[in-house]
């Protein structure tokens, strides 16, 4: 026998192995909500060889026989008798959802994240994609077999057909002819429409049996899917700098290896660019790219450069409905898609000749999924580019450390793109010491220095962008007589008030009340407004340059669908002269006639007991820093700031990355935090505070004793403890922190642990690998 013969009969299951009495072809089947299973299903002879891994179908479960729906893993021959398994009852996919390398990720994925194997699904998976929303079921209708679409009716049934045919009434011939000579199915409207009539005749036909009818799932409405090839943008050429980078990636492309580059450039030192020629050369082998972004929906600008040069781009963000998501998702699965660009699960996007993964702003939190299955889209980038034997460009101004040590360590490929473009300079940054500052009531949050620079700037018609870390208006509402704090019944924490609407409004649970006129304790007739927010910034500012048109961007701002896009585009084409708001407005944007840049308080991420507070508070302001002088004119940045010799504000104002890092990685290793150890967390939540401390000591008990069982001596943990979080949606909660000097030897300590946890009702707990937040 040849290769040839080999491959076509290596799908076959040799006869003796279907000995029906002792073993049968069953179906691993895994569901996404307790018990996850999974558990073997029987395949029907009817479901026989239909049923593929990564197709869901629908099962009984349980001793109700309760039909669940349910993905299937693999199909195996199990020794069992086939009588002793339940069957599926349904297949709920005609292809898979998941197929290859992506249902290998989903188990990498389970395994590292400890979740079961069907919450990973759901995951991956858009909903949308999993209702098959924006389709609808249509009937079709044919002719009965007895009647030939060959209009020229040469075929041996003829001569009965047309006795049918005139035995039937006048209406009905008529319906049926026209849909004979219609030559393809039809729908029942398009019938009616065809042959003038209502839906009785033809309803008779089909109880007749001389009009078949079929059901198909078809899309409707339109898909915002673009493909404008007629005027795409040209690239422009490269500096000799971003040469050098693409250079390399070109080889890591033409290697057909998997490697993982860190694109190291300064803001505007034309980092996307290089991510756009490396895509064209991907294209030149016929494959497709993924970009992933952190928010799309924050930086429209980066989107419309990609369709700009590659028209067929697939975009997926947060803010698609379920059908526009469905559409994008089939189109991309069809190859239709040269670059998908999209957010954190765009990871999942099922390209079908995936060329090179590219992981933009990769130091950004928001890749990292704070629910179930709680995974880092830059982990997960890393894993299914290795999967697929490609490349994985990660790119950024401010790499975090976790990357940055990888590739001073060799072990990811190093580029950089030390300069801007054009050799603009980068902006010079000057602090302002706010302890040294006297408080001009009229100013508001302005230092003199901050004021003066604002008007300065716009004498000269230049835009400003501020930033203030603190939606709402003020971050605490205080009895100026008792002291008393309106705080948040099931957080604890203090409400903020929000000018618009006067509410007080908790911002971990959105817990909103009414803002109260007078102290709730003492009945003092007035509450004073403490700790500024962007609402009142807004207002400040409003105040003193009541001719220059502003914006505010933070969440409560851009509700609105479409409302980032408008603020961006008002501010771009000079309509608004100042932009205002959260760290939403840090990242990314690209507007050439920003000269000045403030930063309210520098100081809001770093006191944050969190191991990467440093980190965090260094990357914002580099970041934003990075929006100002990125046209022909030069940028200024003022950073406001109480702790103007902590290294993360000092060194962010000299733009020294390297020295920044230098130092955060000596004392990362002091303490084996990250890059240097693993750590996970985690969290025990319940109503009662005893009870939950208590499970939490069982956590701790239970980890060590696995720890000698296992003689994990290399993993340890802290804890239990409450975190900044004491209480939340009013569940006291507790963590515990695990550290270890390799990931494999905490996965199997906390694979053992939560194996043999039961925790009682009322309590939950969740692990988090690799957190990245600390709350
Ligand atoms: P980054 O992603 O590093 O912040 P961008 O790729 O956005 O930088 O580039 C900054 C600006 O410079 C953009 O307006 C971009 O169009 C422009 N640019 C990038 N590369 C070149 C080049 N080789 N020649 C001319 N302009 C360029
Ligand atoms: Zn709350």
């Amino acid at each position: 026998m040849n290769a040839r013969q080999g491959e076509l009969f290596s799908n076959d299951v040799p006869e003796w192995e279907l000995d029906a009495a002792s073993s049968t072809p069953s179906a691993l089947i895994a569901f996404s909500e307790p018990p996850f299973g999974p558990f073997h299903y029987r395949i029907p002879d009817e479901l026989s060889g239909t049923i593929k891994p990564g197709m869901r179908v629908k099962v009984p479960l349980g001793k109700g026989n309760r039909e669940m729906v349910g993905y299937c893993l693999g199909i195996e021959v199990v020794p069992l008798d086939a009588s002793r398994l339940k069957p599926i009852l349904e297949s709920l996919d005609l292809q898979p959802l998941c197929t290859g390398n992506l249902l290998k990720l989903v188990d990498w994925m389970s395994k590292y994240y400890l979740t079961p194997i069907g919450q990973v699904f759901e995951a991956t998976i858009p909903a949308g994609v999993r209702t098959q929303a924006g389709t609808r079921m249509r009937t079709l209708l044919t002719p009965a077999a007895s009647f030939s679409f060959d209009p020229d009716g040469d075929n041996s049934t003829s001569t009965s057909s047309d006795s049918i045919m005139s035995s039937l009434p006048t209406k009905q011939r008529h319906v049926l002819q026209q849909l004979i000579l219609a030559c393809e199915p039809l729908t029942v409207e398009q019938l009616q429409k065809m042959s003038n009539c209502s839906s009785a005749p033809i309803q008779a036909l089909r109880d007749r049996g001389l009009i078949e009818a079929r059901s198909e799932r078809v899309m409707e409405g339109e898909d915002s899917f673009s493909a404008n090839p007629n005027k795409l943008v040209q690239p422009p050429a490269l500096t000799a700098d971003q040469r050098v980078a693409l250079v390399s990636i070109r080889e890591a492309l033409d290697s057909s290896k998997h490697e993982t580059l860190l694109l190291h450039g300064i803001t505007g030192s034309g980092k996307t660019e290089v991510y756009m020629q490396a895509i064209e050369h991907t294209l030149t082998f016929g494959r497709q790219s993924i970009v992933l972004v952190p928010e799309i929906s924050l930086t429209p600008q980066t989107r419309q450069r990609f369709q700009d040069r590659f028209g067929a781009v697939a975009v997926m963000h947060s803010h698609m409905s379920g059908p526009e998501r469905h559409h994008q998702w089939r189109r991309i699965s069809e190859g239709a898609a040269k670059v998908v660009v999209g957010a954190r699960s765009a990871i999942f996007a099922p390209v079908p000749q995936l060329g090179l993964i590219i992981l933009d702003e990769e130091h950004e939190n928001s890749f990292k999924q704070n629910n179930v299955p709680r995974y880092h889209a830059r982990d997960v980038a890393i894993h299914r580019a290795s999967l697929e034997q490609i490349p994985l460009v990660l790119g950024s101004a401010t790499p975090s450390l976790e990357t940055y040590r990888r590739a001073i360590t060799g072990k990811y490929k190093l580029l950089n793109l030390p300069r801007r473009i054009h050799n603009r300079p980068l902006p010079e940054v000057s602090i302002v010491d706010m302890r040294h500052e006297r408080i001009d009531p009229n100013r508001g949050s302005l230092s003199k220095t901050l004021y003066e620079a604002m008007k300065a700037t716009l004498r000269v018609d230049g835009q400003i962008i501020l930033m203030l870390n603190r939606r709402g208006f003020a971050t605490t509402i205080q009895c100026p007589a008792c002291g008393f704090v309106v705080t948040c019944p099931d957080c604890d924490l203090p409400l903020t008030h929000h000018h618009e609407g006067s509410k007080a409004v908790c911002h971990y649970c959105d817990y909103t009340i009414a803002t109260p006129p007078e102290c709730p304790k003492c009945r003092f007739s007035s509450v004073r407004y403490t700790g500024s927010g962007t609402q009142r910034l807004e207002i400040e500012i409003a105040k003193n340059f009541p001719n220059s048109p502003l914006s505010r961007m933070d969440a409560d701002s851009m509700k609105k669908p479409g409302s980032h896009e408008r603020t961006l585009s008002d501010f771009r084409n000079g309509k608004t002269k100042i932009l205002l708001g959260t760290q939403m407005i840090a990242k990314g944007l690209d507007f050439p006639n920003v000269l000045l840049v403030g930063v309210i308080n520098a100081d809001s991420a770093l006191h944050f007991p969190d191991f990467r507070a440093a980190e965090r508070t260094f990357q914002l302001v580099t970041q934003v820093a990075g929006r100002s002088g990125r046209g022909e004119k030069a940028g200024h940045v003022i950073v406001q700031t109480f702790s103007p010799e902590h290294p993360a504000i000092d060194l962010a104002r000299e733009h020294d990355f390297l020295s920044f890092a230098r130092q955060e990685l000596e004392h990362r290793e002091k303490f084996q935090y990250p890059p240097f150890g693993s750590i996970a967390r985690v969290i025990v939540r319940g109503p009662d505070v005893v009870a939950t401390e208590a499970f939490a000591n069982v956590i701790t008990q239970l980890s060590e004793k696995v720890r000698s069982a296992q003689g994990a001596t290399n993993v340890r943990f802290m804890g239990p403890a409450a975190p900044p979080l004491a209480k939340l949606k009013t569940f006291y909660r507790f963590h515990i922190m695990f550290i270890a000097d390799d990931p494999i030897s905490l996965n199997r300590l906390l694979t053992r642990v939560q194996a043999d946890l039961k925790p009682p009702k009322d309590i939950e707990y969740v692990i988090d690998i690799d957190p990245v937040d600390m709350l």
